[in-house]
Formats: structure tokens, sequence, C-alpha cells
């Protein structure tokens, strides 16, 4: 006989699972996320949750802590290297090339995902390891229009959710023309500081990422490195400078804030992120920028792109941090309690037809009394139950009774999909 720790029948460390009623909450922060984009031209891809893991390891980077510590790698029983996927740009760029989407003729490719993604990092609130992100990437153009879209697109798509404690930083991180420059400044100031063995390694591989670092000391080394700012060529000025310009235009604020690298290896120019106050230390609800090198990294042509990942879980935390309910449609409408065996068929019959009618309905199933069917009807969120009984069928009608006021009126058998359609507004 096989025995199983206890833990086998709990959910693994850093996840958790997403059930009524929350889950309604979650579902609607998605399509929340999703909705400007979609209305935006962006087409909806999906790509497997797993890729190969040298897609992560040469389009995330190999300096990265997505990459080093917290990618979840296996080998299948054919020997093939996989990793459960991190994040989504590299997945998407991927399918992309690999579908000729960008030879459609039709650029930029706009496409939006919604998914699970997957890190081993340590647990804490709002730092899971099994997440979920929408995201959307806008590959093949170069245009400050483009990057201004989509920060955009997901302002609006916060404030359709009510949110309003979160803020936008803004930076560019320069291109091929200025960046090499900037990184021998920025490693000639780094490596005169006092600073622990990884950090000093990261100096050599991507000194950009220790601008990133979150500890308190190494941040008050930290300020008075060189800015990048100072080291930008014409053109990415130039470019960040449309950005900043179209982003006021639309009435939306943001913060300079030069220290503002992110954490993937991939990105040049624009880069953002928004923050939430209300949520501690994992106060990052979305972020991206653009990543004209990507392409040619994974082997495909130059394809200058830009693209943005916002965490849903995250984005409900904020939403409970400010207090907002959001308003959803009840899942139930109508709840129908039969008296007796007769009804139930009779009941059954038009719960079945007022569903097919688009009207949201549910039955009070496993032979409750009335008293305990009732109880249900009100638990269910529903404005109407339905309640028939013999007498109620021997005259053609059902009762139907509003159940926050109280009041029954019958109603013809006939008559009442159609009116409850119509009370349903
Ligand atoms: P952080 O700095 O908090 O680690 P990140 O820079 O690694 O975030 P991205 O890779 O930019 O995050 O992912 C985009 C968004 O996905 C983040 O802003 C965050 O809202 C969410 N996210 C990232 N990692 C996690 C996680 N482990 N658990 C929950 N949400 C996450
Ligand atoms: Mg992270």
């Amino acid at each position: 006989m096989t025995t199983y720790p206890v833990d086998a029948f709990t959910a693994p460390k850093g996840t958790y699972d997403l059930t009524p009623p929350d889950s309604a909450t979650f579902l609607a922060v998605r399509e929340a996320l999703a909705a400007p984009l979609r209305r935006s031209g962006y087409g909806y891809i999906e790509t497997p949750g797993f890729e190969h893991v040298e897609l992560f390891s040469r389009g995330v980077g190999e300096s990265t802590d997505i990459v080093t510590k917290e990618m979840y790698t296996l080998t299948t029983k054919g020997g093939t290297e996989l990793a459960l996927r991190p994040e989504g740009t590299a997945s998407v760029l991927r399918a992309a090339l690999e579908r000729n989407l960008h030879k459609a003729g039709n650029l930029p490719v706009k496409l939006w995902y919604s998914g699970s993604y997957y890190r081993y990092e340590r647990p804490q609130a709002g730092r899971y390891r099994h997440f979920s992100q929408v995201g959307a990437e806008a590959i093949g153009a170069e245009d400050p229009a483009l990057d201004a879209e989509l920060i955009i697109l997901a302002v609006d798509a916060y404030r359709s959710l009510g949110l309003r404690d979160f803020r936008l930083l803004l930076n560019s991180l320069g291109d091929k023309e200025c960046r090499p420059a900037y990184r021998e400044a920025l490693q000639g100031f780094l490596r005169g500081l006092d600073l622990d063995e990884d950090t000093r390694r990261r100096i050599e591989i991507n000194p950009l990422r220790v601008l990133d670092d979150k500890r308190e000391a190494v941040r008050k080394e930290l300020v008075s490195a060189p800015a990048l700012r100072d080291h930008l060529c014409e053109a990415c000025k130039a470019y960040h400078e449309r950005v900043r310009q179209l982003l006021t235009a639309a009435g939306v604020v943001f913060e300079d804030d030069e220290k503002l690298v992110r954490g993937l290896d991939y990105y040049t120019r624009t880069t953002f992120e928004f923050i939430h106050d209300g949520l501690g230390s994992q106060s990052a609800v979305g972020g991206g920028g653009r990543y004209d090198g990507l392409s040619e990294m994974i082997g495909g042509p130059a394809l200058p792109s830009v693209g943005w990942a916002l965490g849903v879980d995250r984005t409900v935390l904020a939403l409970r941090a400010e207090g907002v309910e959001l308003e959803l449609p009840a899942a139930t409408d109508v709840y129908a309690v039969p008296l007796g065996e007769a009804a139930r068929d009779v009941l059954f019959d038009l719960v079945t037809a007022l569903r097919r009618a688009g009207v949201a309905a549910d039955f009070a199933f496993g032979g409750k009394g009335l008293k305990n069917a009732m109880k249900s009807a009100n638990r269910s969120g529903a404005r109407f139950a339905l309640v028939a009984g013999e007498r109620d069928l021997a005259e053609g009608v059902v009762q139907l009774k509003d159940l926050a006021s109280g009041h029954q009126t019958p109603v013809s058998l006939d008559a009442v999909v159609e009116e409850l359609r119509a009370r349903r507004g």
C-alpha cells in the first residue's frame, strides 16, 4: 500500500486555489485588464505552458534572477530540457516567428495573452510560485506612439477597475548606440563600491541590473551612480521625449525614474513599471518595455518590439487594499424551488428554457424541503425565486417571488420565460 504524506493533499507551497466567490473577482480582473487590448487591434495568442529551456536562457537572459534562480526546469523521459514558462514575452515572440506572423505584411503584429506563469521564488504576500499575468506585445515596429499606446492601455485597464493609488515609473535604457558607453561608465563606478561576491559578478555580466537591487544598503551606495539619462544618444533622447509627450497629451501621469532597469536583459529604450502603494514590498503590479534586440537573440530577424505584462494576483490585492468592490453580475438571476415530484420535472424544464433564453438560472437539487431550498435561493444571489407546487401546476402557473421584497405573484407557465427575460433588463 502506498502511503502519502499529509502534504500531498494540500496545495504546494507558493500556490493557492481560486474558489468561489473570490474566483469571480479574479476572472473579472483578468477580463478588465485584457478589455482595452481587445478593442485596440490586439489578437489573442496562447502558447504552451512549457518551452525549451534555451528559449528563456537566451531570451530572458543568463544573468537574470528568473533564469539563474527562479526557473522550474525538467528533463522529459526523452531527454529534452524544458522549463515551465516564467514569463510570456519570449514565448510569444517565438510563436510569432515560428508562425511567420511578422511576414503577413501587417506590422506591428499586436498580440495579447492571459495565463499562468511559474517562478521558484520565496513565497510571501503577493509573490507566488504560480501566478497569472495578462500581457501584450506589439512586434515589429519602432514608433514612440506604440510605446505610448501600450502604456495608455494599461493605465486605462487599471482605471476601469477603479484603481487609484498606482503610479507609473518611466525610464529609457538607451540602445546599442549609447548603452555600451554608459555600461562602461557604470562598471567603473560599481567596481569601486563595497559589494558582495554575487553582485560583483553581476557588475561584469549585466551592470545595469545592479541598479535594480532592492536592498537598502546597496541602494544607498548607488545614489551617486552615473545616470543613463546623461548618456543617451540623440535618437534615444528624441524617442523618449516623444513617448513622454504622447503620455502627457493622453493625461497619463508618470514619474521619471532613472534607476528603473527591470529584471530582464532584453529591454532597450522605453521601460516602465506600475507600482501600487498599498501592497508593501511586492509593489509592482505590472511592467514592460521595448525589446528591440530580443528577436535576433532568439534567432529571428531584427524586429523592434514593445510589450507589457500585468500581474493579475497583485491587481486583485491592490483592489482589496483600496477597498474597491467590483460590481459583478449575479451568477444566478432566478432560482427554482419545486414542491413535489411533478413540480420538479416542470421547473427543471423551465430552468433549461430560461438558460437557453440567456437568463442565468439554478435549481434546488437534492430534494430539499421548502425552507432549505429558500435558503439556497437567497444564498445564490438570485433576484427571483420560482416556486411551484401541485396546485400551481393545476392552474398552469408558477409563483414568481421577488427575493428582496418578498412580493409574490403567479405567472402563467407559458409567459414565465418572457417575463423573466424582460425583468432582467
Ligand atoms: P518583482 O520585481 O516583484 O519580482 P518582476 O519584475 O519580476 O516583479 P515581471 O517579470 O515584470 O515582474 O512580471 C510582470 C508582473 O507580474 C509584475 O509586475 C507582478 O505584478 C507580476 N509578478 C511577477 N512575479 C510574480 C510572482 N512571483 N507572484 C505574483 N505576481 C508576480
Ligand atoms: Mg521578480
